[in-house]
C-alpha cells in the first residue's frame, strides 16, 4: 500500500515537469526511502511469519508425538544419504534431533540388526516397496521389548532414487507374550490326558481338547453349542446333574466323581473338576471342566479290595474276610445264645501230592477241594482258604458240639470219593479237621482259629483223615510240638545228630553184609528224642533236606573210616525221605559224597518207605532212574504197610524190599502174617528182588524166614542199632568168628 502511494507520488511529480531537479531528486529519495521501508517491513513480516510457522510446526510435531505415544507407537525416519535414523514419539530415548548412525543403532537388539538392514536395503534399492518386521528394542529399564516396524520410501530424488524412508513401530510385546502363553496353554491342553471342555455359563460347549474326543467319543464339531447334559449317564438320576450344575453356578466350582456317557452309549466313571473363568471385568464368562477317567482306577481299587479279601486261586474268602465274617457270626451267636464252630481243615500229605503231580495240577486239586467243601457244607456257611492246603469252615446256629462234629465227619466222608484233577488224574486225598467252639473254647476269632488249629494237629497225629474237637490238654501238645520244632532247627548247627548202625545178616552165608544207618538226636534242651517223633516234624518243616544231606555224608564217612580200619566191602543202607528224592538234587549230592569218600556206589542202598513211593509213583520214577544211573541200590522200606502190589513195585527200578517188622513180630502166632510173609518172599524172589526181614527178635522168626528163603535179616535177635564205635567192634568180631548163625 505504501509502495503504491510512493510510486504514484513519483509519477505525479514526474508529470508536473517544472519542479526542477531537486524536486525529482527529493521524489527519488522519498521513493527509495519508501522502498527501503517497505523492504524492511516485508522482511520483518517474513521473519514473523517464519517464526509463526516454526511454532506451528513444533506444535504439530508435539501433537504427532503425543498421538504416537498414546498408541504406544513411534515414528521413524531414515535419511539414506546420511545413513541416519531418527525416532520420534513412543518412549524412545534416542535424540530426536540428531538421530543415530543407522549402522550402530544402540536401541536395536543385535540379533535383529541384520534383518532390518536387509529390508532397508531392499526398500532403498527398489526391490521391495514395504518394510515389515518384528524386532526387539531396548526399553527404559534396559530390557528388550518386541515392536512391529513397518515403513516405506517417502522421498525420492529427481531420478526416482529413494532418499528418505519413514514408518512407525508398534509395541507388540504384550501381544506376543499372551500369544506365547496361549500357545503354551493350547499345547498343554492338547497334550493333557484329561478331557478338558470349556462351557458357557449356561453349560453349553465352547471348546474341547483332543483328550475329550478320545475319552467321550464326541469330537469338537459334535459338541460345540450343545448342552453339557449330552454326557449325562443313566447311572445317576437327572437331578444329580442338575444339582451339580446348580452348585457350580452358585459357588463357581464343583468336583467329584461322576458317571458320564460316551457317544457310543458306553459309560465311564470320571473325576470331574468344574471351575469358573472370569473375564477382565470380573464377570463369570465360562466354566472349565476337567474330567479324569477313573474307571480303570476304580476297577483296580475293586480288584485290590477283592485281592485283600479273597483267595485268587479258589475264589474263597481269605484270612482277612474270614476274621470279619467270624466276628459277625460271634455277634449273632451271642444275641441268639447259639454256638459257632470253627473247623480247621488241613489236607493229609498234600505236599507230596503237589510235588508229584506238579504245581499246576496241585492248584487244580486245591480248586477241586474248595468245590468239595462247598458241596459238603451249607451255602450260608463261610469257607475260607488260609493258604497252602489249609481251609477253614465257620458253622453257625449250632446247638452243641455234637452238631459240629457231625458236620465235620460229613466233610471227611465227602472226601471218600477221589477228586478229579484232570482227565487223566484222580487223586484220593483226605482231610484232618480240628474244631473249636464259641463260646465253649474261646470268645474271639483269633483264639478260636488257634484252638481249631491245635485240634487239627491232634487229628494229624491220630493218624490223619479224622476229626478232633479241641480240648485244653491239646494246648500242651501244641506247645510241645512248637518247642520240638524250635529245638530241631538248632540241632544241625549245634551238632546234636549222630548215626547208629544196625548190622544186616545174610542168611545164606551167615555173614554180616552191611549195616543200616539210623539217625539219633540228643537235644541240648530235650535230651534224647526218637526218630519217630522228630522225623515227621523234620519232613513237615522241610528240615529233612539239610538233615538228610548230613546223614548221607556221615554214613559214607563212617564207611570210609571202617574201610581204613580193614573192613572192606561192607554195604550201608541209608533212609531217605521222599522229600529229598523230589526236592533235593539227591543224585548229585550222592555223587559228590561218594567222590569225596571214595566209596563205590554199589555199597550204598537207599531206603524209601513204600507208602511214600506209592503216593508219588510218577514223580519218584524218574528220580529213582536218576539214582540208578549213579549206581546206588534202592530198597523199599516197611513193605506190606502200604498195600501196594509187588508186581506194581517191580516196575520201579528197585533192588530190595524190606518186610516191615509188623509182619515179622506176629509171624509165629498169626497165620495170616505167616502166609503174607511167605507169599511176599516167594513172589519177590520170582521177580528177582532181594528180600530183607526187619525186626527179627526171636530164633523162631529167624527159622521160619530162613526156611522160606528170605535173603537177609535185621533185628534185636542179632543186634540192636549200635553206636559207631560199638558197631566197628561188632563188625570186627563178626568178620572173625563165623558162621554167626545157629
Ligand atoms: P526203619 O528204616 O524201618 O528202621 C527200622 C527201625 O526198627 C529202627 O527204628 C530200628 O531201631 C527198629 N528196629 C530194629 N530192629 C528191631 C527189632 O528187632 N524190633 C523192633 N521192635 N524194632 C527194631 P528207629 O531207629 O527208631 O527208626 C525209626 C524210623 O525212623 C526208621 O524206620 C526210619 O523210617 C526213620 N529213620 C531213621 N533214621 C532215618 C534217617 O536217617 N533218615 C530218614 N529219612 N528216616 C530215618
Ligand atoms: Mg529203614
Ligand atoms: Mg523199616
Amino acid at each position: 500500500m505504501l509502495t503504491t502511494a510512493a510510486t504514484s507520488d513519483l509519477a505525479a511529480a514526474t508529470a508536473g515537469g517544472a519542479g526542477g531537479a531537486w524536486f525529482v531528486a527529493a521524489l527519488l529519495a522519498l521513493a527509495l526511502l519508501g522502498v527501503l521501508l517497505a523492504w524492511r517491513q516485508s522482511v520483518r513480516r517474513l521473519r514473523r511469519d517464519h517464526q509463526q510457522l516454526g511454532a506451528q510446526r513444533l506444535r504439530l510435531q508435539q501433537q504427532f508425538e503425543r498421538l504416537l505415544a498414546s498408541g504406544g507407537d513411534f515414528y521413524w525416519e531414515i535419511d539414506l544419504r546420511e545413513g541416519r535414523l531418527l525416532r520420534l514419539g513412543g518412549a524412545r530415548a534416542a535424540d530426536p534431533q540428531a538421530g543415530v548412525d543407522l549402522r550402530q543403532d544402540p536401541l536395536l537388539h543385535p540379533d535383529d540388526r541384520e534383518a532390518f538392514r536387509v529390508q532397508v536395503q531392499a526398500l532403498a534399492s527398489g526391490t521391495a516397496t514395504e518394510l515389515d518386521l518384528e524386532q526387539r528394542l531396548r526399553d527404559g529399564d534396559g530390557g528388550w521389548r518386541w515392536w512391529r516396524t513397518r515403513g516405506r520410501v517417502v522421498e525420492r530424488d529427481g531420478k526416482g532414487r529413494a532418499l528418505r524412508l519413514a514408518g512407525s513401530s508398534r509395541d507388540i510385546h504384550a501381544l506376543r507374550q499372551s500369544e506365547r502363553e496361549n500357545r503354551v496353554a493350547l499345547q498343554v491342553l492338547d497334550s493333557m490326558a484329561e478331557a478338558v471342555s470349556v462351557v458357557d455359563p449356561e453349560f453349553r460347549f465352547v471348546a474341547v481338547n483332543p483328550a475329550f474326543a478320545r475319552i467321550t467319543g464326541w469330537s469338537e464339531r459334535d459338541v460345540l453349542g450343545q448342552p453339557a447334559s449330552l454326557l449325562d449317564s443313566s447311572q445317576h438320576g437327572s437331578e444329580f446333574y442338575q444339582r451339580v450344575r446348580a452348585i457350580a453356578a452358585r459357588d463357581g466350582h464343583w468336583s467329584g466323581e461322576m458317571w458320564q456317557r460316551r457317544k457310543d452309549g458306553g459309560e465311564f466313571l470320571g473325576w470331574l473338576a468344574l471351575s469358573e473363568v472370569r473375564d477382565g471385568g470380573g464377570q463369570r464368562s465360562h466354566f472349565v471342566a476337567v474330567v479324569t477317567d477313573i474307571t480303570q482306577k476304580k476297577r483296580a481299587e475293586q480288584e485290590l479290595r477283592y485281592l485283600a479279601n479273597y483267595d485268587t486261586l479258589t475264589g474263597l474268602p481269605n484270612r482277612t474276610l474270614l476274621a470279619e465274617r467270624l466276628s459277625q457270626s460271634i455277634v449273632r451267636a451271642r444275641r441268639q445264645e447259639l454256638r459257632v464252630a470253627v473247623l480247621f481243615i488241613d489236607l493229609d500229605h498234600f505236599k507230596e501230592v503237589n510235588d508229584s503231580l506238579g504245581h499246576a495240577a496241585g492248584d487244580r486239586l486245591l480248586r477241586a477241594v474248595a468245590a468239595r467243601l462247598q458241596f459238603a457244607v451249607g451255602p450260608s456257611d463261610t469257607i475260607a482258604r488260609l493258604g497252602g492246603d489249609e481251609f477253614t469252615v465257620v458253622l453257625e446256629d449250632l446247638a452243641d458240639a455234637e452238631a459240629a462234629l457231625a458236620a465235620a465227619r460229613g466233610i471227611v466222608a465227602g472226601f471218600a470219593t477221589p477228586l478229579v484233577v484232570d482227565e487223566r488224574h484222580q487223586v484220593a486225598i483226605t482231610p484232618s479237621i480240628g474244631i473249636s467252639l464259641y463260646p465253649d473254647h474261646a470268645l474271639v476269632p483269633t483264639d478260636l482259629l488257634k484252638y481249631a488249629d491245635t485240634a487239627m494237629y491232634q487229628a494229624k497225629s491220630r493218624g490223619r483223615n479224622t476229626v478232633m474237637l479241641y480240648s485244653e490238654t491239646m494246648d500242651a501238645e501244641a506247645r510241645r510240638r512248637a518247642g520240638l520244632l524250635a529245638a530241631l532247627r538248632r540241632a544241625l548247627p549245634q551238632d546234636e545228630f549222630r548215626l547208629v548202625f544196625q548190622p544186616r545178616l545174610d542168611l545164606r552165608s551167615g555173614r554180616i553184609v552191611g549195616v543200616e544207618a539210623l539217625l539219633r538226636w540228643r537235644s541240648a534242651e530235650l535230651g534224647e528224642v526218637g526218630p519217630a517223633q522228630f522225623i515227621p516234624l523234620a519232613e513237615e518243616s522241610g528240615l529233612i533236606l539239610p538233615i538228610g544231606e548230613w546223614v548221607l555224608g556221615e554214613a559214607c564217612r563212617t564207611l570210609r573210616h571202617w574201610q581204613d580200619q580193614g573192613l572192606h566191602g561192607l554195604a550201608c543202607s541209608i533212609n531217605v525221605s521222599v522229600l529229598q528224592l523230589l526236592r533235593a538234587p539227591l543224585a548229585a549230592q550222592i555223587e559228590a559224597v561218594l567222590a569225596e569218600t571214595g566209596i563205590a556206589p554199589g555199597r550204598i542202598e537207599l531206603e524209601l518207605t513204600e507208602s511214600m513211593v506209592m503216593q508219588n509213583a510218577e514223580q519218584t520214577l524218574s528220580a529213582l532212574h536218576e539214582l540208578r544211573r549213579v549206581g546206588v541200590r534202592i530198597a523199599i522200606d516197611d513193605f506190606g504197610t502200604g498195600y501196594s502190589s509187588l508186581v506194581y513195585l517191580k516196575r520201579l527200578p528197585i533192588d530190595t524190599i524190606k518186610i516191615d517188622k509188623e509182619f515179622i513180630g506176629d509171624l509165629t502166632d498169626d497165620p495170616d502174617d505167616k502166609a503174607i510173609t511167605a507169599t511176599v518172599i516167594s513172589m519177590a524172589q520170582s521177580l528177582g528182588l532181594h528180600v530183607v526181614a526187619e525186626g527179627v527178635e526171636t530164633e523162631a522168626q529167624l527159622g521160619y524166614l530162613r526156611d522160606r528163603g528170605c535173603d537177609e535179616i535185621q533185628g534185636y535177635w542179632f543186634s540192636p542199632p549200635l553206636e559207631a564205635a560199638e558197631a566197628l567192634e561188632f563188625l570186627r568180631r563178626g568178620s572173625a568168628s563165623h558162621p554167626l548163625l545157629p
